[in-house]
């Protein structure tokens, strides 16, 4: 009985500092939108799990998790680009996991491939398209709605884009090589710097302002930027998002470029229960509600209706995306980046 009573005793001592860890997760998070607030918040909120917030973007994380290695305090990493999530599984900084809750709520193309021990190692959560803006008083959407397009001598001097070096646009490239072969592609992004009315600067709203400024007839962006101009309580910042034409390009050939957010468990977490509540969190209907109308983003989840204006204004409904397996995209990269040096795209 004594025997008993002692061995409890130390099984409840020997679990205490797991159940104080089980109340916060460490979070590195890429995702810079001020809106997701109220998305940690709920959770905090639901689980009693507190999250610590370490901000930075992706390629910030992905250098922190190496150097830092097993001693690392990351629990979860949230990361907004395909190619980068791709290259963290690659390089071993998730811990793949079994969910049938997550395998249950998001589709197999937006999810990491099964790894050795049949577990998973990360989900996307959210998606966006990489879209076409234009001015609508010197062009109509039939100059642009392809990303060939954009390489048209008729845009000299008129297109604006952020580096091409920028996740964003190494998907977008790395997709283009898949879709038409390396050659043509180079040729296209030689095309592109010969078409710019500016070198590369500044983030993809940016380039929506440089539209709306006159200073750019046709640009890149992901839609969110443009949809949070769209529905700013800024009555200037919705005259600028009234003034460009949006276009979802490639509708009659293999659909719009379409990137990823997602989220990890990490290699070394040391509250994967934890981690692993907050991942189901953001496959939950109220968190991917917020995605949608938080970050104007598209829900992954199977079965999660959204009612976003912006999105809806922009896209009429529906619209073709791209089927991409995500590791060919980010297997491009490197080859992409070279291609970039050797026609002078910064
Ligand atoms: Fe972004």
């Amino acid at each position: 009985m004594k025997k008993t009573a002692l061995a409890s005793l130390l099984l409840a001592l020997a679990t205490l500092p797991a159940l104080a860890q089980d109340k916060a997760i460490n979070l590195y998070s890429a995702r810079h939108y001020p809106t997701d607030e109220a998305l940690y918040s709920d959770f905090t909120k639901t689980t009693g799990i507190k999250i610590n917030r370490v901000d930075s973007d992706d390629a910030g994380i992905l250098a922190r998790l190496k150097a830092e290695g097993s001693a690392s305090p990351a629990d979860v990493i949230l990361l907004v680009d395909a190619s980068r999530l791709w290259r963290a599984e690659v390089d071993g900084l998730f811990l793949p996991i079994k969910s049938s809750m997550l395998d249950n709520a998001i589709p197999t193309n937006l999810r990491a491939k099964p790894s050795d021990n049949g577990g998973t190692a990360w989900y996307g959560f959210s998606t966006r398209a990489r879209v076409i803006v234009y001015d609508k008083a010197k062009f109509n959407k039939t100059d642009v709605d392809a990303y060939e397009k954009l390489a048209d001598p008729k845009f000299k001097g008129q297109l604006c884009i952020r580096s091409g070096s920028h996740p964003y646009n190494l998907s977008l490239f790395g997709a283009m090589n898949e879709h038409i072969g390396a050659q043509k592609t180079e040729v296209w992004l030689k095309g592109l710097v010969d078409n710019m009315a500016r070198s590369p600067k500044g983030g993809d709203t940016d380039q929506i302002k440089g539209v709306a400024s006159g200073e750019c007839g046709v640009a890149v962006t992901n839609t969110y930027y443009l949809a949070r101009m769209m529905r700013s309580t800024n009555a200037d910042d919705r005259a600028m998002a009234e003034r460009v034409g949006v276009v979802f390009p490639n509708q009659s050939s293999w659909g719009t470029h379409m990137n990823v957010a997602g989220g990890a468990v990490a290699r070394y977490a040391k509250n994967p229960d934890g981690a692993v509540k907050f991942l189901e969190y953001l496959a939950s209907p109220a968190a991917q509600n917020h995605f949608a109308n938080g970050n104007n983003e598209w829900p992954t989840a199977k079965g999660v209706v959204i009612d976003n204006p912006a999105l809806k204004a922009m896209t009429g409904g529906s619209f073709k995306s791209e089927l991409l397996p995500i590791s060919a995209v980010g297997m491009n990269q490197i080859k992409v980046q070279q291609m970039l040096d050797r026609v002078g795209f910064r």
